[in-house]
């Protein structure tokens, strides 16, 4: 039940309780997971990654957090042998977690490293909404259920897994558990109580083909391939940011992407190029309306609007087979190399519900992860991955929070990796140790 007190509470708060913890510790009781946090250790012969590069150094963990001065007393002191130190990885797009996660659901996070999540879309609780556990090391926002429209693509998804028993619940209960339906400003008004009550993270919203959103939002054909109108997308994002809540997007096209810059969203959710003609609701095949502008990009940079990739997600782009699969590969690859050269914060999340994040960097980078079969993209060089996936995703995912970096003061969160991925990016899977907040966890 100590866990279910202390939720909610700031890391700083959690850190002073432990000091009382460990002044506890003196007395005949054993040592709570509190009293350990607070466990001084000395990091010797480790390389630490600085952002560019691995240079030798002594980390010293007190109180949970990394410094370079030798506190006066060092519980433990623990031999790196020359191996190479980085911070956690972390996963923006996932919907493979619930609120709150099982321990199943956490496994293979802990076990990649995989330490901060972003869940875009998940199931709201019948009852009251659950805490987060301070103890997890995994840890998770959630979007809860997404706006959509009527007959958008969630509603769709949904419905489907309802009537193959794949969710327990009725269609009629999907409407505030799984999305919430929202055609226009009334829907919103009256719904918007109800999303602030289940208490997201962030929010979520379906964008898509807002080009032609006149065209789509009524007609049959055009069920699963529709979004949002462009006025509640506004609207959405004046409540939100009102309440201090970030909102996320989902998208489809470089129309999609243009209109979230507009109407000021914080994050982008995937990159254009999830379906692409007729599969998107198109007679022709160019790709003209997925390749994101000069100017755009530059919007983006400026307005440091965050972007998932997400390239995994839409399958295409592994399926050599599909007739999607060049062109698809092509919309990813030019608009990569736009943003990044506009320097706009691109971050690491997948969308994949068979995997994790660990597929989305292996795709993006130059080796292919060992037995997927999928041809890399190609677009990143090693160090602009591991930057990517240690340091921008984990600080888009919770900013404000002194992680992402091993520096002074920054939280004593870390993986020790066997060998140097800059030089063979396979070794980011080969995790000898981890450390979440000072407390060396299990593999
Ligand atoms: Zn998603």
């Amino acid at each position: 039940m100590r866990r279910i007190n202390l939720a909610g509470l700031v890391a700083a708060l959690i850190i002073s309780l432990s000091h009382l913890a460990s002044l506890a510790s003196v007395s005949e009781r054993p040592p709570t997971r509190d009293a350990l946090a607070t466990k001084s250790y000395e990091f010797t012969n480790g390389q630490w990654f600085d952002g560019n590069r691995f240079v030798p150094a002594t980390f010293y963990s007190v109180a949970g957090h990394l410094t370079l001065r030798r506190p006066t007393k060092i519980d433990s002191v623990i031999d790196l042998k020359g191996q190479y130190v980085v911070p956690p990885f972390a996963e923006a797009h996932t919907h493979n977690i619930s609120r709150p996660p099982t321990q199943e659901e956490l496994k293979p996070y802990i076990q990649q490293g995989i330490f901060y999540v972003m869940n875009q879309g998940n199931l709201i609780s019948a009852g009251p909404i659950p805490a987060s556990d301070p103890d997890s090391p995994v840890e998770v926002v959630y979007a809860n259920g997404p706006l959509t429209p009527s007959g958008g693509h969630p509603v769709v998804l949904n419905e489907r897994a309802v009537e193959r028993g794949n969710l327990k619940l009725t269609k009629a209960e999907l409407d505030g558990r799984a999305f919430f339906v929202v055609d226009d400003i009334a829907d919103l008004d009256r719904k918007w109580p109800g999303i602030l009550a289940a208490k997201p993270d962030f929010i979520k919203v379906y964008l898509g083909f807002i080009e032609e959103y006149e065209k789509r939002k009524a007609d049959p054909s055009y069920v699963d391939k529709r979004g949002i109108s462009p006025a509640v997308l506004r609207e959405v994002v004046r409540r939100a940011h009102a309440v201090g809540l970030r909102v996320s997007a989902h998208i489809e096209t470089a129309a999609d992407f243009h209109a979230c810059l507009v109407a000021g969203v914080d994050i982008i959710a995937h990159l254009p190029g999830l379906r692409i003609g007729a599969a998107a609701g198109f007679s022709d095949r160019s790709i003209d309306r997925w390749i994101i502008s000069e100017s755009d990009a530059g919007l983006a940079a400026k307005k440091g609007t965050i972007v998932i990739t997400t390239v995994i997600g839409g399958k295409k782009v592994i399926n050599s087979k599909s007739e999607d699969y060049a062109p698809t590969r092509e919309i990813y690859q030019r608009n990569i190399a736009t943003l990044s050269n506009h320097r706009v914060r691109l971050v690491i999340g997948s969308d994949y519900y068979e995997g994790t994040a660990l597929a989305e960097v292996f795709l993006l980078g130059h080796q292919p992860l060992l037995g997927d079969g999928i041809e890399p993209l190609g677009v990143f060089d090693n160090l602009t991955l591991l930057k990517m996936w240690t340091q921008t995703t984990p600080q888009a995912i919770f900013p404000g929070r002194k992680i992402g970096r091993l520096r002074e003061g920054y939280e004593a969160s870390f993986l020790v990796l066997s060998g140097n991925p800059l030089d063979d990016f396979g070794n980011v899977r080969h995790i000898t140790m981890r450390f979440k907040q000072g407390r060396a966890l299990a593999g």
